[in-house]
C-alpha cells in the first residue's frame, strides 16, 4: 500500500470516530436507550407504614405484580415507606422530603401510587416541591381520608369506605347472643381517627352491645385480657400498627398470637387478616381495589387524563367465612347471610384419603365375604355334623340289635334261671303254708330268695333296654369304669354259656370322660363279642377274654384282649373297614361302628396281635382335666 492511500485510510477512520463519538453524547445516549427499550415509565410507589405493614402491604403486594404482569411498557417501580407515620407523636418529616426531592429532581416519576391513608396525606402536602407535575394516584385510602381541598386534575382516588355498622351487624348475626365487642385498636395518629369514627357509627348499637375499647393498653396487655373474656364477648380487630406503648406491630404476627390466646371469636373487616385468625363476615377484597388500581394507573400511563377518570368508594364484598373458626365456635352455617362464600373447608376423611379408604373398604368388604362365607361353611358344617351323628346313632342302634339278637339264645337262658327259680320257690312256698302251723322263717327264706331273683330278671330286662334304646348321640360327663362294668355285665351270662372266661380289671382311680354311655358301652359290648367268636373258634383250647381300663398320661384306656387265633397280618390294615368280614355269616359293621363312635368322642382305636398270640384292642380317650 502506498503512503498516500494509507493517509487516505487514516482521515476516514478518523471521520468515524468523530462521527460515533457525537452520537454518543448524554442526551443521544439516553435517547438510544429508551428507543430500545421501549418507552421505560418510572413507578413512584409510597409506602404509608412500612412496605410489611397489613393490610395495605397486601394491596401494594397485588398492584405492583399486576402492574408488572399487565404493562405493555416496562416498568421501573420504586418504593418507599414513610416511617413517621410509625410514631404515635410524629416527628419532623423534613429530612424525607429532603430526601426524596433530592432523587427525584430531575428524574420526575412517571406516576406516584400511594398506598393507604398516611401516603396519601403525605404526598397531597409535599406534591408541589416534589413531583408538581406528576400525576398521583391514591390508593387503598378510606373516603373520609382524602384531602379532597387539595385534589387536583392531575390525581385520581382509588377509595374504600368502611362500614363499620355492617361488621358488627355481621357479628351480632352469626353470634345473636354477643352482650360485648372488644376492639383490638392501636394509637397512631391514624388509628385514633379511626376511634372517634367507630364510636360515632356505632352509637346506634349502643344499647344492645357493650363496646370495650383497647386503644390506650400495650398490646402485651391486650393478649392477657383476651385470652379472660367473660363469655358472650367477641373480639373485633380494628387495626395494629403502633400500640399505646408505641411498639410497631408489622405484617399479621400480633393477630396470630391474639387469636393464639384468646377465648373468644375474632372479627375483622379487611380481608389480609382473614384466613387462619378471623371469623369472617363482609370485607373489604384486596382483589377488587387493586385491580381498579392498576387498570387507572395503565390508563394515565397511556396518557388519559387523570381528571377523566373517578370513581365511588368501594364498599365491602360478599361475606366470606372461614370453616375452621364456624367449627370452634359452634357458629351453625345456617346463621350466615345468603349469599356467603365458605372457605378454608378441612375435606372429611373421605375427601382427603379417598384411595386409600376406598382401599380399606374393598378389603373391609372381602373380609366381611369371607367371614360371612366361612360361617356359613361352619353353620354348614355343623349340620353336616349333627346329621352325621343322627346317622351313627341309628346306625349303632341297628347295630346293638345285631348284637344283641346274637346274645338272644344265652339271655333268654340267663332270664329262664331265674324265672325257674321263682317258680320253685313259689310251689315250694304254697305248699308250706298248707302245712300246720306253716314254718314262717323258712317261707320268709323263700320269698327273699324269690325277690333276689326278680332282680336278677329284671336287672337282665334293665339292661337290655338301656343299650337297645333309642337315643340321640348325647355327650355328659361319665366315670368309664362304671360304663364298661354295665356293658361286661350284659354278656358275662353269655360268656358263661359260652364257657368263656370273661375277666374284668378296671382301673383303681375313677376315669372321668366325656361321652355317651350307651354308645361306649356298645363299643365294649361289640369288641367282647369279636373277642368272644375269635376265641370260640375250633381248636381254642384257652378261651379267656380281658378287659381291663387304666390312666395312660392324659387318657383313659380300655384293653380288650383275648387268646383266639389273633388277625391275619394282611387284614390288621382292613378290619376297620366297613363291609371287611372273615366271618361266613358276618357283615362286616361292627369295627367300623365303634371307630366311628371313637372317633366321635375325640380318642383313637388300635388293633394288634400279641407276642403270646390272641388279638389286643386299645382305645384311648380323653380325660376330664
Ligand atoms: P364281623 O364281626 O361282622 O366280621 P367286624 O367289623 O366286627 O365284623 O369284624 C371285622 C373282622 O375283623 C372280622 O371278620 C374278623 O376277621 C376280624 N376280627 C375282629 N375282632 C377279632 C378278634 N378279636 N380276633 C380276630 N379277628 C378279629
Amino acid at each position: 500500500m502506498s503512503s498516500d492511500s494509507v493517509r487516505s485510510w487514516s482521515a476516514a477512520l478518523f471521520c468515524l470516530g468523530l462521527f460515533v463519538a457525537t452520537c454518543m453524547s448524554p442526551d443521544r445516549a439516553d435517547g438510544a436507550e429508551r428507543s430500545l427499550r421501549g418507552e421505560l415509565k418510572r413507578v413512584l410507589v409510597l409506602h404509608s407504614f412500612g412496605r410489611e405493614f397489613r393490610p395495605w402491604s397486601e394491596y401494594a403486594r397485588d398492584i405492583k405484580s399486576g402492574l408488572e404482569r399487565q404493562s405493555p411498557w416496562p416498568l421501573d417501580i420504586q418504593e418507599h415507606a414513610l416511617l413517621t407515620a410509625r410514631f404515635n407523636n410524629p416527628g419532623p418529616e423534613a429530612p424525607f422530603v429532603e430526601y426524596l426531592h433530592s432523587l427525584y429532581q430531575g428524574a420526575l416519576p412517571d406516576i406516584v401510587l400511594t398506598i393507604g391513608a398516611p401516603a396519601a396525606r403525605f404526598a397531597q402536602k409535599y406534591r408541589a416541591r416534589l413531583f408538581p407535575d406528576a400525576p398521583l394516584i391514591l390508593s387503598a385510602v378510606e373516603y373520609r381520608l382524602i384531602d379532597r381541598a387539595n385534589l387536583t386534575d392531575n390525581d385520581v382516588v382509588v377509595a374504600i369506605r368502611n362500614d363499620f355498622v355492617a361488621a358488627f351487624d355481621n357479628i351480632l348475626q352469626v353470634l345473636p347472643d354477643t352482650k360485648a365487642v372488644a376492639i383490638v385498636i392501636g394509637a397512631s395518629p391514624l388509628e385514633k381517627f379511626w376511634i372517634e369514627e367507630l364510636k360515632r357509627e356505632l352509637k346506634p348499637l349502643e344499647e344492645r352491645l357493650e363496646l370495650i375499647w383497647y386503644s390506650d393498653l400495650s398490646f402485651e396487655e391486650i393478649l392477657k385480657r383476651a385470652a379472660r373474656l367473660p363469655p358472650h364477648t367477641v373480639l373485633f380487630w380494628g387495626l395494629m400498627s403502633v400500640d399505646a406503648a408505641g411498639i410497631v406491630h408489622e405484617s399479621d404476627i400480633a393477630l396470630r398470637s391474639l387469636h393464639a390466646v384468646a377465648n373468644a371469636p375474632i372479627f375483622s373487616y379487611q380481608d389480609p387478616f382473614f384466613g387462619g385468625s378471623t371469623v369472617g363476615g363482609p370485607m373489604h377484597s384486596v382483589a377488587e381495589t387493586s385491580s381498579r388500581t392498576i387498570s387507572v394507573a395503565l390508563r394515565v400511563l397511556g396518557g388519559e387524563k387523570p381528571a377523566s377518570i373517578s370513581y365511588e368508594p368501594l364498599g365491602f364484598a360478599a361475606p366470606r367465612y372461614d370453616w375452621r373458626e364456624l367449627q370452634r365456635w359452634g357458629i351453625s352455617e345456617s346463621r350466615l347471610p345468603d349469599g356467603s362464600e365458605i372457605l378454608f373447608r378441612e375435606p372429611n376423611i373421605w375427601e382427603r384419603y379417598r384411595w386409600q379408604m376406598l382401599m380399606i373398604s374393598a378389603v373391609f368388604l372381602v373380609q366381611a365375604g369371607l367371614i360371612s362365607g366361612l360361617l356359613q361353611e361352619r353353620r354348614r358344617r355343623r349340620l353336616a355334623e349333627v346329621e352325621s351323628r343322627q346317622r351313627l346313632a341309628e346306625l349303632a342302634h341297628v347295630n346293638r340289635y345285631s348284637a344283641i339278637g346274637e346274645l338272644t339264645t344265652s339271655m333268654a337262658h340267663e332270664l329262664n334261671q331265674p324265672l325257674g327259680s321263682i317258680l320253685t320257690n313259689a310251689e315250694t312256698a304254697e305248699l308250706m303254708l298248707k302245712a300246720t302251723p306253716p314254718d314262717i322263717d323258712e317261707i320268709r327264706q323263700i320269698l327273699a330268695d324269690i325277690r333276689r331273683d326278680d332282680h336278677r330278671a329284671s336287672e337282665v330286662i334293665r339292661r337290655l333296654r338301656s343299650v337297645l334304646k333309642k337315643t340321640p348321640f348325647e355327650v355328659r360327663h361319665i366315670e368309664l369304669n362304671d360304663t364298661v362294668r354295665e356293658a361286661i355285665g350284659l354278656v358275662s351270662a353269655v360268656a358263661d354259656g359260652r364257657r368263656i372266661a370273661l375277666t374284668y380289671m378296671p382301673a383303681f382311680a375313677d376315669l372321668h370322660v366325656k361321652g355317651d354311655p350307651v354308645q361306649l358301652q356298645q363299643v365294649v359290648l361289640n369288641l367282647v363279642i369279636n373277642a368272644m367268636d375269635a376265641v370260640s373258634d375250633a381248636g381254642m383250647k384257652k378261651r379267656e377274654i380281658t378287659v381291663s381300663t387304666m390312666r395312660a398320661e392324659n387318657q383313659a384306656e380300655i384293653r380288650i384282649s383275648d387268646t383266639g387265633p389273633g388277625i391275619a397280618s394282611a387284614d390288621l390294615g382292613n378290619v376297620f373297614n366297613p363291609f371287611f368280614t372273615t366271618k361266613p355269616q358276618g357283615m362286616g359293621m361292627g369295627l367300623a361302628i365303634v371307630k366311628t363312635i371313637i372317633e366321635a368322642h375325640h380318642g383313637t382305636i388300635a388293633a394288634e396281635n400279641q407276642p403270646w398270640g390272641g388279638a389286643l384292642f386299645t382305645i384311648r380317650l380323653p380325660l376330664i382335666r
